[in-house]
C-alpha cells in the first residue's frame, strides 16, 4: 500500500476521482482519465463475455 495514490490511467499524483467499481485500486486525476479507464474496463468485460459465450 503506497501512501500516495496515483491516477490509474496517466500515473499523475493526487487523483480525485475514485472508481465505483474498484475504490481501492482505481483512482483517476480527472474525468478524462476516468472515462478512459472505464472504456478499457468495458472493452475487457466484453472480451471476457465473448470468450465465455464461444
Ligand atoms: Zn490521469
Amino acid at each position: 500500500m503506497r501512501a500516495e495514490p496515483r491516477c490509474a490511467q496517466c500515473d499523475s499524483e493526487d487523483p480525485k476521482v475514485i472508481s465505483l467499481r474498484n475504490p481501492a485500486g482505481e483512482r483517476y486525476c480527472g474525468r478524462l482519465c476516468f472515462y478512459k479507464g472505464q472504456e478499457e474496463f468495458v472493452r475487457w468485460l466484453r472480451r471476457a463475455n465473448a470468450e465465455v459465450a464461444s
